[in-house]
């Protein structure tokens, strides 16, 4: 397996973001004009999901291939319908690919630890359920101008135009698009007070039955961190979403999300009892496994860690430091979610990551993916490694030096200090970099071992001295 290893960006190096302005409102301007869209909506999703299919199963994606399949669609719309479903089919892919490699190390370690007796009695060996190709179920076009053309509007009724075609050829609908105070502050130039330059491709989504546009633009974004500017931790988790080594915590798997995660959960096993029901007794069509309540739960949590990665971010303490949070890899997530596997779905932990990036992308400030193993069970005084050290979800106790912290805050100082630390980078596996914190913890002892004597030893000092005053 090959890791890109990203460069840091350089103090003032620009980056260019795309931005996206979301939730623009279709105007039912004319009322048969999107009914226009709503015909084509159905084809272009139709085609689409037999291109995702192709994509990921009997070939690999490829955004330019010549048209396969019969459609109503005109031939540049056919384009763009192959452009999108390899864009998805890529990602499962690549998703799916992380997940198996995940399962092969496990199922391996599980045979070691079975070959050479070791193996906990509790231990299951690791399955592999094949993943289902993805369902588009939304209408959610991404066109390019070849089939959607956005233009300013000419009149001060509304602010642009879009032109698209349609399934009759040569009647394209045209479509006013008026921004609302918000989207308009948004792309705005603030310094210039003109509109920025918006990017040729839009997005259509339709939900609950209104037409939605996403316009984006491109901006670049100076990196506003010095190099040698103080590093802050970020754990990531889902009692709180992040807690800082500043010990800060932000956002949390909260109690109404909870409540309605409960909810979510129930609705499933009934619906799944029926499908089992219906399966036995030979049903050719089962109701679908997806819920509309369950998406809308995902998407409030996603909201709920987006606010949390911003407050961190904004947070005051925080102006003219650097971030480094943890790279999660599905094996360090399983283990953080094992004490409440049911939240992990709903929690979605992975969009914390990819948050923490796009603020820092967004901000122009330096946040470092690091190497997270170990590092709850790291103790951030003398690095002394051990699952003993986590009493419980909440707490850090070290066996040897006493060492007492909130668990994820002393994750989060570990984590801050794995920036720039090669010595970790250069582990092949998790054996390797337990080796070098151990290595660390001696070194530390024959530093510090005097000051610090473990509890056990303490007690055993006692002991004995007690015994040697008899004497
Ligand atoms: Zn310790």
């Amino acid at each position: 397996m090959k890791q890109k290893r990203k460069i840091r960006p350089k103090l003032g190096e620009p980056q260019r973001i795309t931005k996206a302005v979301t939730h623009i409102h279709l105007l039912e301007a004319n009322a048969g004009k999107l009914a226009a869209l709503d015909t084509l909506a159905p084809a272009y999703l139709a085609l689409c999901q037999r291109y995702v299919t192709l994509f990921c199963t009997d070939e690999r994606p490829n955004k330019l291939r010549d048209p396969l399949f019969q459609t109503p669609l005109s031939e540049r719309w056919h384009r763009v319908a192959i452009q999108q479903a390899a864009g998805i089919a890529q990602s499962w892919r690549s998703n799916r690919t992380t997940t198996y490699q995940q399962y092969q190390d496990d199922l391996l370690r599980y045979q070691k630890q079975q070959a050479n007796g070791t193996l906990d009695a509790k231990a299951k060996e690791p399955q592999w359920y094949e993943w289902n190709v993805p369902v588009l179920r939304t209408p959610c076009i991404q066109a390019n101008v070849n089939v959607v053309k956005l233009e300013p509007s000419h009149d001060s009724t509304y602010d642009y135009w879009l032109t698209i075609s349609t399934l009759e050829k040569g009647q394209p609908i045209q479509i006013p698009v008026k921004l609302t105070a918000y989207h308009k502050e948004h792309l705005t130039d603030p310094k210039t007070h003109q509109a920025k330059k918006l990017n040729t491709s839009v997005q259509l989504n339709k939900r609950d039955g209104v037409w939605w546009l996403t316009l984006s633009y491109d901006e670049e974004v100076a990196v506003q961190t010095p190099p040698d500017a103080p590093v802050v931790g970020i754990d990531v988790g889902i009692a709180n979403f992040v807690t800082t080594s500043t010990g800060k915590h932000y956002g949390a798997f909260h109690k109404d999300l909870r409540a309605r995660h409960k909810r979510d959960r129930a609705k499933r096993r009934r619906k799944a009892k029926l499908r089992a029901c219906l399966r036995k007794k030979g049903a050719a069509i089962l109701p679908s496994t997806s819920s509309r309540t369950g998406q809308r739960l995902i998407r409030h949590v996603k909201q709920e860690i987006n606010h949390a990665v911003n407050q961190c971010f904004a947070e005051h303490e925080h102006e003219g430091v650097q971030f480094a949070y943890e790279q999660l890899s599905a094996a360090s997530m399983r283990f953080k979610a094992r004490a409440q596997n049911a939240y992990l779905r709903a929690s979605n932990l992975a969009h914390i990551p990819r948050q923490i990036a796009w603020n820092s992308q967004k901000r122009g400030v330096v946040a470092t993916p690091v190497i997270s193993a170990y590092s709850s069970q790291e103790c951030s005084r003398c690095h002394y490694t051990d699952r003993k050290n986590r009493p419980d979800q909440r707490t850090f106790r070290c066996q040897v030096c006493g060492f007492e912290a909130h668990a994820d805050h002393n994750a989060s100082v570990n984590l801050s200090r794995r920036v720039g630390d090669t010595q970790l980078r250069a582990c092949r596996d998790r054996t390797a970099i337990k080796a070098v914190l151990m290595k660390r913890h001696e070194a530390w002892k024959q530093q510090h071992g005097k000051e610090y004597n473990s509890p056990v030893k303490r007690r055993r000092r006692a002991k004995s001295s007690s015994a040697t005053s008899f004497i």
